[in-house]
């Protein structure tokens, strides 16, 4: 009997700007995942202490208006205040959407490699 391996599919968060972010860094954005479906979050810039956090950002979620803060340190770690961030991220690197998308659409530099590559 052949034994086939299963390759391990990463989780993936496609994102797609509702409205583009304006010029304090305010904008709507829709993030998908397969388990949730889509989700709309208003994506507000925060302030950061510049030796602490590269930058901040926070995720509203437009339905309920739970806010999630995302955060990536000077050391490159990223953070984020979410259940499943918190719970998951020991197992998973990175795995929460918020910090997904944040690596899509705040920084330039892509650090998260499992984005879906749909951000416009
Ligand atoms: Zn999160």
């Amino acid at each position: 009997m052949i034994r086939v391996k299963r390759k391990v599919i990463p989780p993936t968060v496609s994102c797609r700007w509702q409205t583009p972010p304006d010029e304090s860094g305010r904008g709507v954005i829709e993030l998908t995942t397969q388990r949730v479906g889509p989700t709309l979050y208003i994506v507000q810039r925060i302030p950061t202490d510049p030796t602490v956090a590269v930058q901040a950002v926070t995720f509203t979620n437009q339905s309920n208006g739970e806010k999630y803060h995302v955060a990536r340190t000077v050391e490159g770690h990223w953070s984020c205040t979410c259940a499943a961030f918190t719970f998951q991220h020991e197992h998973l690197r990175h795995a929460c959407k918020h910090c997904t998308a944040a690596a899509a659409i705040v920084w330039p530099k892509r650090e998260l490699k499992y984005v879906e590559d749909t951000c416009i």
